[in-house]
């Protein structure tokens, strides 16, 4: 358990709701998320680095706290190797390095034992398709990027270029990063051919609430008082129960029978799953690695999250809102996302989607504590 007396929510900027072709008002793939250690980014599509920027622009814009500078950026992790999901991160690391980055970023992603074996013997080359290996696997694209400016030394700042084959990853997923105050699990998603993974981002569960007014009125002073309050054993009379873990789950690129997610024993807040398709289309999401908004909300439901946001829509809907039902007909909290929602997961447990309007955040939804 970990021990934290100034703590903060999780929040996730959805930064692109459109599958592979974007339209008049959905971007590619890329979310922003703000964590009680700092931020990430899950995906980067093409054009992410100015999504950020404006959305960075309105935030300031309408005064708030909370930012999304890509200064900041820890961590960019890649749900998959199609272009929608990862083509924007070697023109970001040229303007990182341009605005005087100096500080170690690192991109993790999923690949193949086999993929990193070609790699290693055949650096250069594109798998034929006798290989087996997708042609695009992160470890042949990142071996190329590296070769094409993204080099160890070409930049002011280290790159940690960090893959996992994912045929070395159980149904437990592996943790990823394991700070005190967030862990990243990568869990593998079907995604036809290509290796994928999906994230789990969750804080963990923390002390229950110090009762300082009850040590009061039992006559301790302020010196007993502080050794009270750091003191995990002879604290418990005044502390609450536990505050539980909080997590948001983001899917990547799936279709809908990945065990991990079947078998999950984790409890989760926050589902974020693409849904590219709607039930007429239910035999070509299946046939194209992809879920449907049934499907996502089905997995929803499974695991026992407490809130869907959907995304990663087919350009050919431009009314999304028979998706939201026919999820909703499965899940009731179900939400078509749009480019530049805020989730954000409080301690407390209550979700909230907000919505950009033309000067302020518009409340969209909000599942109270439960
Ligand atoms: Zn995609």
């Amino acid at each position: 358990m970990y021990v934290s007396l100034v703590y903060d929510m999780i929040s996730l900027h959805v930064l692109g709701t459109a599958s592979a072709k974007p339209t008049k008002d959905r971007n590619v793939s890329g979310s922003f998320l703000n964590g009680p250690n700092g931020s990430f980014l899950v995906d980067c599509g093409e054009g992410m680095q100015q999504r950020i920027a404006s959305h960075d622009r309105w935030l300031r814009s309408i005064g708030s706290n909370e930012r999304t500078k890509m200064s900041k950026i820890q961590a960019i992790y890649l749900t998959h190797a199609h272009l929608d999901h990862c083509w924007g991160v070697l023109p970001m690391l040229h303007s990182m390095d341009k605005i005087g980055r100096k500080s170690r970023l690192e991109i993790h992603g999923p690949t193949s034992t086999a993929a990193l074996n070609w790699v290693k013997d055949r650096p250069g080359e594109v798998p034929d398709s006798e290989s087996g290996i997708y042609p695009g696997d992160l470890a042949i694209q990142f071996d190329w990027w590296k070769k094409h400016g993204g080099k160890n030394g070409a930049f002011q700042f280290e790159v940690d270029w960090i893959l996992y084959p994912v045929d070395q990853v159980g149904i437990e997923g592996i943790s990823i990063s394991d700070e005190d105050e967030m862990n990243v699990r990568a869990y593998v998603t079907n995604h036809l051919d290509v290796p994928s993974f999906a994230y789990l981002f969750s804080t963990p569960e923390l002390q229950g609430k110090f009762d300082r007014s009850a040590a009061i009125a039992d006559g301790h002073d302020e010196e007993s008082i502080r050794k009270i309050a750091l003191d995990i054993s002879d604290s418990t009379k005044y502390r609450g129960p536990n505050r539980p873990s909080r997590s948001i789950l983001i899917s990547g690129d799936t279709s809908s029978d990945v065990p991990s997610f079947l078998e999950m024993k984790t409890s989760v807040d926050v589902l974020v799953h693409e849904s590219t398709f709607d039930d007429s289309l239910q035999t070509k999401a299946e046939s194209y690695g992809h879920s449907s908004a049934r499907d996502a909300a089905k997995i929803a439901s499974h695991i026992g999250v407490k809130f869907l946001g959907l995304t990663h829509f087919s350009s050919r809907f431009q009314d999304l809102s028979h998706l939201e039902e026919e999820a909703r007909s499965v899940f009731n909290q179900s939400y078509v996302l749009d480019d530049g929602d805020r989730i954000s997961v409080e301690l407390d447990g209550s979700i909230h989607l907000e919505r950009k309007g033309l000067e302020e955040w518009i409340s969209i939804a909000h599942v109270m504590k439960s």
